[in-house]
């Protein structure tokens, strides 16, 4: 079996399945050679917070990169500014204008923050076609406010003294239901459907290249579709939370809309991917990484990688 490869973006290293211990983003440094660059099939971690302003960890986005072109999944804050850190160090795929088809898992604030800086930045950098934009029903509804919203700020940038593109801005929306959503000559996408607490609609994806598999949960409580979805992949994105509240509102939230650490340790443990990473990491009062980790580890034997922000993994 090949190996699975991990890198950490920021102390540019090649990990063995371990938690990367990274300094902050700002310093840039020159991409080792074994770093995944321009072909292959490989997840760029874009950004692994959740709701809580952490300022080491930006909103909710990832990058999968195949063949050299990037699809990017949610889009929380700074995914256009942590895409072009990417680009910085050695990733062409996430040059800002390149930056044109996305997949939303859902429409919670934290995964699409990013969003009119997804639509417009890319633009601004000279993007010229439309991004196509792949999400649950109500996508279109968020796109056409955002629009609207800097309608002004798209008609100066157009007619005004920057000339830019009159349709780089624009969006072209899919909403979509479960299935294989998106083929292309580098992947196939295949959405399924997540438990999210309330919401109506919302998606986990799996990407499929040259015979390796991606699969990303989203947000979601325990659910048995992404165990089918998995079955065996070679990554498996996940969300956790550890520890327990005091608030019973918190409890009952936690427990209808994520999944704690010992439920994932048993996800983990029947999906069986070769590699379990964690991102959207969200600690309760009285617990810290080294515990979650344990608890996943009750059930599930793998390695388990807890994402930092700019880490890249390669199946
Ligand atoms: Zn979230
Ligand atoms: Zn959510």
């Amino acid at each position: 079996m090949k190996k699975i490869k991990i890198y950490c973006m920021i102390c540019m290293v090649a990990l063995s399945a371990a938690v990367c211990l990274g300094a902050p983003i700002a310093s840039a440094q020159k991409p080792p050679q074994t770093q995944p660059s321009s072909h292959g099939f490989f997840v760029v971690l874009l950004g692994t917070g959740m709701p809580r302003p952490d300022p080491t960890r930006q909103g909710p986005s990832l990058a999968i990169v195949a063949n050299g072109k990037a699809y990017i999944v949610d889009a929380g804050t700074g995914v256009v500014r942590q895409a072009a850190a990417a680009y910085a160090r050695g990733i062409p795929a996430l040059q800002a204008n390149r930056l044109d088809i996305a997949f939303l898992t859902h429409l919670h604030s934290d995964h699409t923050l990013g969003l009119p800086d997804l639509i417009l930045t890319p633009w601004v950098m000279h993007r010229t076609v439309p991004l196509q934009l792949y999400g649950p029903v109500g996508t279109q509804a968020m796109v056409d406010n955002i629009e609207s919203a800097y309608a002004e700020d798209i008609d100066l940038r157009i007619h005004g003294l920057e000339h830019n593109s009159a349709t780089g801005h624009k969006v072209v929306v899919h909403e979509i239901q479960p299935g294989v959503i998106y083929q292309d000559e580098n992947v196939k996408v295949t959405a399924f459907a997540v438990k999210h607490g309330s919401w109506k609609e919302a998606l986990g994806y799996r990407f499929d290249s040259n015979g390796k598999s991606i699969v990303l949960s989203g947000d979601t409580r325990p659910t048995e579709s992404v165990i089918e979805a998995c079955n065996g992949c070679d990554v498996l994105v996940h969300e956790v939370y550890s520890g327990t509240s005091r608030d019973a509102a918190d409890v009952a939230y936690f427990a209808s809309f994520h999944t704690s650490a010992t439920q994932l340790g048993e996800i983990a443990a029947k999906a069986k991917p070769k590699l379990l990473v964690i991102s959207h990491y969200v600690p309760l009062s009285n617990t810290n990484q080294t515990q979650m980790v344990q608890k996943i580890h009750k059930k599930y034997a793998g390695p388990v990688v807890v994402a930092n922000d700019l880490d890249v993994i390669a199946p």
